[in-house]
């Protein structure tokens, strides 16, 4: 293994490194670091998010920057605004001890007034996402004609996010003679195309075997169906009570619902995505990397700027669209020599695309069975155990209650004690899954059986339920009340704890959904709402109850919730289940009762 000198680094780089706690090169620095020291040919480097890359482009550039230009002489393209000010912010640290060398940091959402008066005084190196660097572009703020290094970070995900023309538009703004170093976990077309139209006869590079995962991961698939994909989530959660995972989603509107649900469950969980605001984004991010957030329900995009190098796990909600972001998703643990889980939730009909991606790993997945109550049961149990084993006693304040403390307890052993103490926990939870459904067999079970669905009835949500005090017959009334139209039946109806299901001729669906939100309607207090659900009928113990309603509706088409209140009565419910604040409380599990 060489050092960064070796490699050909001046002192005050290698001293600024050495600052960081960098003592070697990692594999990708190792090969890339002499090729653009010592060639001006294009590079083109297969490598993930976490295998040093920002360095490995990032330190040659520096090495050979005139510093006593102050043109822009590199122009560094990033996806994301996070990613972008991470990398500006590395370039920092590793210039640190040449005072002249200046980089800018551009993207969106931010005063461009203040970018542009920053690029004004001179920046050697520039960093920016694609939009603003083409807004910089065009109103001649950022002149890119002297730059003799374009880096595209992420190439993969930039046109991914649809950022083609933006990318066209900054390479015709710089010189035909300039080095390309193009950086990328995945070569998709889009990516090659780009490497054939704006690069000559490019060296490559790789941080190990192209697309293949890292060795520290190991990969595990759990076969859920609709019904049991987030009841299982929470389960791994469980089973796991050091968890410190991010969960991919595909989109905005799905990562956001897990988050919520998560949340509502009483799990030390937040959201992060395109919706939200920077300062929001930023916040969320801040806790995760603090920890204060165990579980971090994120979209793809979303997580590219989230530095975090000891995720226990990554946890695919559902599969990515593109297979090859898959390696992506699961670099993001076994990271800096750590070893890291990669979950999978798959339905039956989803586990083919594992094969796919096990030919792009070369690696297998292992099916791992959802864990029963049981298992969970005894994994918190020893959780407990070993917190108890390693709480420290605060003598001071403990002091003054021991005697009457060791008076009342006085007639019990050691051995009744303990067994008392953990049975306050434990009855409980056993107790609570003796209930708790194999989720395993409900996976199978629904994927061999079909679906026995009435095709004719779309299912919704109602925040209502028995503690509520509402039955069959005032949610029916409460329908009626809504004015929905005329001959509407009404099929089956669940009544649960803290909300409830009912059924509604298709053909009434959207009428419903907008009676019910343009009425606003309270009941006892409490503003209904009422969303749809998938139609399914898989939970026992319902009762039927049938009804005609009168007038005709019309209105907006709507789209559901599909995963939101699917009907198993494992999830999504408050306070009396074994996510419950009980739960969670008597396993000390690092909680966050509400986030932002
Ligand atoms: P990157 O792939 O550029 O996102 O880097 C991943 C992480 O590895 C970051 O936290 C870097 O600070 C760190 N890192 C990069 N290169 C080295 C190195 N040679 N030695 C130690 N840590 C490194």
């Amino acid at each position: 293994m060489s050092t960064f000198l070796e490699l050909g680094l001046k002192d005050p780089i290698n001293k600024a490194l050495t600052d960081l706690g960098y003592e070697n090169p990692t594999v990708i620095q190792e090969k890339a670091i002499p090729q653009i020291l010592s060639s001006t040919e294009d590079l083109k480097a297969f490598a993930q998010t976490g295998t040093g890359k920002t360095a490995a482009f990032s330190l040659p550039i520096i090495e050979q920057v005139d510093e006593d230009d102050k043109q822009t002489q590199a122009i560094i393209l990033s996806p994301t605004r996070e990613l972008a000010v991470q990398i500006g912010n590395n370039i920092e640290s590793f210039s640190k001890y040449l005072p002249s060398l200046k980089t800018v940091t551009v993207y969106g959402g931010a005063n461009i007034e203040q970018q542009i008066k920053q690029l004004k005084r001179g920046a050697q190196i520039v960093v920016g996402t694609p939009g603003r660097t083409v807004d910089l572009i065009r109103r001649r703020a950022l002149k890119l004609q002297n730059v003799k290094w374009l880096v595209l970070d992420e190439a993969d995900e930039m046109l991914n996010m649809g950022f083609k023309e933006e990318l066209d538009k900054v390479l015709a703004a710089t010189p035909k003679e300039k080095q390309t170093l193009l950086f990328s976990a995945t070569f998709p077309k889009e990516v090659e195309a780009i490497a054939r139209n704006y690069m000559t006869n490019p060296v490559e590079v790789t941080s190990g075997q192209k697309n293949q995962g890292s060795d520290n991961v190991s990969h595990e698939y759990y076969i859920v169906n609709e019904k049991t994909r987030y009841p299982a989530l929470k389960r791994v959660a469980d089973v796991n009570p050091d968890i410190y995972a991010i969960i991919f989603c595909r989109t905005r509107r799905e990562t956001q619902e897990i988050a919520d649900l998560l949340m509502k469950d009483g799990y030390s969980a937040d959201a992060l995505h395109g919706d939200l605001s920077q300062l929001q984004r930023d916040s969320v991010m801040e806790k995760f990397r603090k920890k204060n957030i165990q579980m971090l329900v994120a979209t793809d995009v979303a997580a590219r700027g989230l530095d975090v190098d000891n995720l226990t796990h990554v946890i695919n909600h559902k599969l990515p669209d593109q297979i090859e972001n898959y390696n992506h998703r699961s670099g993001r643990t076994g990271r800096a020599g750590n070893k890291g889980v990669s979950i999978v939730f798959v339905t039956k009909k989803e586990k083919r695309r594992l094969f796919s991606i096990e030919r792009i790993l070369k690696k297998k997945f292992k099916e791992t069975l959802i864990p029963s109550g049981k298992e969970i049961c005894e994994k918190q149990l020893f959780y407990l155990i070993n917190k108890v084993e390693n709480t420290e006693v605060n003598q001071n304040e403990i002091e003054k209650f021991l005697p009457s403390i060791y008076e009342k307890l006085d007639g019990l052993s050691r051995e009744e004690l303990i067994q008392k103490f953990v049975s306050i926990e434990f009855n409980s939870f056993l107790s609570y899954y003796e209930k708790a459904p194999d989720l395993n067999n409900l996976s199978l079970r629904e994927n061999s059986r079909g679906r026995s669905v009435n095709e004719n009835m779309s299912r919704f949500f109602i925040n209502l339920g028995r503690k509520d005090r509402l039955n069959p017959a005032k949610l029916i009334g409460i329908i009626n009340e809504q004015g929905i139209g005329s001959n509407v039946e009404i099929g089956a109806i669940d009544i649960l704890d803290t909300f409830s299901f009912f059924e509604i001729d298709k053909d009434f669906e959207e009428q419903t959904l907008t009676s019910f939100e343009d009425n606003k309607s309270d009941f006892n207090g409490r503003t209904i709402n009422v969303e749809i659900t998938k139609t399914d009928r898989g939970s026992s113990g319902r009762s039927r109850r049938g009804g005609n309603r009168s007038r005709n509706g019309g209105g907006r088409r709507r789209g559901g919730k599909p995963d939101k209140f699917s009907s198993n009565k494992d999830f999504g419910r408050r306070k009396d289940d074994f996510s419950s604040k009980k739960f969670r409380e008597g396993f000390g599990r690092k909680r966050k009762k509400k986030m932002m």
